[in-house]
């Protein structure tokens, strides 16, 4: 996951810059995370700044951009261990909330042969890194993880060029230069 979380800090930061493709600099910051993140000098950003995005965001649907007939869901499906808690509620429209069900997000991204949003990925991994700190699980062996909330197979180990990912569904408008200035990995 501190892979996945480098690679979206790479991302964050080429989508920022405008390029094409990854260059030294991407490149970079994804390697001095990656070191502070395993050696603990360097953390995962809180969930703050993602709140602050959801209050100022327009109402629209976080997988398709819809903005008719919202509901919340449950980031991680509460059906599975997710938290009922305010950081992992999203918008959603009816149709991506029933076709999504108790799926584990990139599953259903990776069955619908999509990639995610990097600010909702940023979300989903910030979550499950937490979830994982708390419980001490960071550092345990795969064959030892117990049943978790989300599916750790399904974590991205390779990002499609620049070009062909978003920082959000929707425009994000105005509030994108905050965002420009709180990347990379916050
Ligand atoms: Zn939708």
């Amino acid at each position: 996951m501190h892979w996945c979380y480098a690679n979206l800090a790479m991302a964050h930061a080429a989508l920022n810059s405008g390029a094409t493709a990854y260059g030294r600099s991407h490149f970079m910051v994804r390697a001095r995370l990656l070191k502070g993140l395993n050696e603990g000098t360097m953390a995962v950003g809180s969930l703050v700044e993602d709140e602050r995005l959801k209050f100022l965001l327009p109402r629209a649907c976080c997988y398709c951009g819809a903005d008719g007939r919202l509901s919340v869901d449950h980031l991680i499906p509460t059906s599975r261990g997710g938290l009922d808690s305010g950081d992992n509620i999203v918008w959603s429209c009816g149709p991506c909330n029933s076709s999504k069900g108790a799926t584990d997000l990139l599953r259903w991204y990776a069955g619908r042969g999509e990639f995610p949003p990097l600010l909702l990925l940023r979300r989903y991994l910030k979550l499950a890194i937490g979830y994982c700190a708390v419980r001490e699980l960071l550092g345990v062996s795969l064959a030892e993880i117990p049943d978790l909330p989300f599916d750790l197979g399904s974590v991205p180990q390779a990002f499609p060029a620049p070009g062909g990912l978003v920082l959000w569904r929707v425009p994000l408008g105005s509030v994108e230069g905050q965002q420009r200035q709180a990347a990379p990995g916050t």
